[in-house]
């Protein structure tokens, strides 16, 4: 049985990388911003040295996806336990999702970030980034979604899905065809289960080989933001920044460590210990699709969750769960009006939270995956798409802090799902997984 991600070594060897991308982007920064020089070495070597181990990673998703989910529902046998742990785990993602939006609505309501922001700098930021926001609308056509969102969760094609990477349509297909194997007698099953068995133990080992590679990997990304990131725009929205990440902490370390013990059976601690190595792949890559291969292999041999609940649980947060993501774009969107003086009312503000959640549900797990969700949000309640712009420079930042939230609460879902179905977890683990 292949080991990848249980080297007691790799996290303290990834914090090191991203310890040392940050502080050599920075000096870089300080040193050489602007100049011609910095570009070129972020361009042709940091960029893509960083870009080629991340696409590695993204590489094995959609064979991760679809043969886990694949299995993971014909393993849970029949269709009424499947439903039960499905409408657990869904209930799940809402709840703790919606949490997250109103603890974000609550401080930014008490906290007030907009108000402190002046008129010119609000130009300035507008001018500075209005460009981006505008092709960003284009692009997505304002972000606008509607009840073809949910026409498009059944693909007409699955592979052409899996192809262009739609994954809540690869998740569907997956979802389906992993019933009907569960429904069809198992001798028919077998031979495809075990070829979709062998596809998921490739699928890990290349993981090991790219996670070796993950302290060179980390480094080179975050060298790359850190060495274009001015600190100025970072001191002129820090009353943003410092509520989003506040709301971020509440999250991770209050709701997390209550539902971890109560529901997860685990201690606090020792959880978060255990999954630092995904916590740490999620915050260096911004990608909750490129961290789930690390994430299921952690969850599996770190925290002890049977195979078929990670493999039917993680996949589906990795795209549906996004904690993270409706607590920073509850906090945005109201952030923005106070900005323009837009007071929002307590209606509005329900739309806001309603509409953060269904986002959060709806956006990509790639690197800034949220924001044309969060333009469509925008303009519900009535203010620009456009004005995305005011929070657009320092996105990557937050991104790399909700991302490593997203992540942890797939984790937390699926300890929780576990235990429920009464499996007992890494409290004990086999000795050979504590390695
Ligand atoms: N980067 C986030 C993720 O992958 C999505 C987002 O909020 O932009 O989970």
């Amino acid at each position: 049985m292949p080991e990848p991600i249980t080297n007691k070594k790799l996290p303290i060897l990834i914090l090191a990388g991203l310890i040392l991308g940050a502080a050599a982007g920075l000096t870089a920064n300080r040193l050489w911003s602007g100049s011609e020089i910095l570009a070129w070495t972020v361009d042709t070597i940091s960029k893509p040295a960083g870009q080629i181990w991340l696409r590695s990673l993204i590489m094995v998703v959609v064979p991760l996806v679809f043969a886990s989910l694949t299995i993971g529902v014909a393993g849970l046998g029949d269709l009424r336990k499947l439903g039960r742990i499905g409408l657990k785990t869904l209930l799940y993602f809402l709840f703790t999702t919606a949490l997250a939006a109103a603890i974000g609505l609550f401080l930014v309501n008490w906290l007030r970030p907009g108000e402190g922001l002046s008129e010119a700098t609000r130009e300035e930021l507008m001018k500075s980034f209005g460009e981006q926001a505008r092709q960003m609308a284009e692009k997505t056509e304002g972000g606008k979604f509607g009840v073809e969102v949910l026409v498009n969760i059944v693909p007409r094609n699955p592979v052409a899905a899996a192809a262009q990477g739609d994954m809540l349509g690869l998740i569907f297909f997956s979802l389906v065809l992993g019933a009907a194997l569960g429904a069809m007698p198992a001798e028919k099953a077998r031979p495809f289960l075990a070829m979709l068995e062998a596809l998921g133990e490739a699928v890990v080992v290349i993981i090991g080989w790219v996670m070796k590679l993950a302290p060179l990997g980390v480094f080179a990304l975050i060298f790359s933001v850190t060495a274009l990131f001015g600190y100025g725009i970072l001191v002129k929205l820090l009353s943003f920044v410092g509520v989003v990440l506040l709301g971020l902490a509440l999250q991770f370390f209050g709701a997390y460590s209550i539902l971890v013990r109560f529901l997860g059976g685990l201690r606090p601690l020792e959880f978060f210990r255990r999954i630092r190595t995904i916590a740490l792949t999620a915050f260096s890559t911004s990608s909750s699709n490129a961290t789930l291969p690390t994430t299921m292999a952690v969850c599996e041999r770190e925290l002890g969750v049977p195979r078929p609940i990670c493999g039917f649980v993680l996949p589906l947060g990795s795209t549906l769960n996004m904690n993270g993501t409706s607590l920073f774009e509850g906090v945005a969107v109201l952030f923005i009006a106070q900005v323009f003086g837009a007071d929002l009312s307590l209606k509005s503000q329900l739309i806001v939270l309603l509409m953060a959640v269904l986002t959060a549900v709806g956006a990509a797990g790639v690197p800034g995956g949220s924001l044309p969700l969060l333009m469509g949000v925008l303009q519900t309640v009535g203010l620009p798409p456009g004005s995305i712009a005011l929070i657009l420079g320092v996105d990557r930042l937050l991104d790399m802090c909700r991302t490593t939230l997203n992540v942890t609460g797939d984790v937390t879902a699926a300890l929780y799902v576990a235990r429920s179905e009464g499996k007992s977890l890494a409290l004990e683990p086999a000795p050979d997984l504590r390695r």
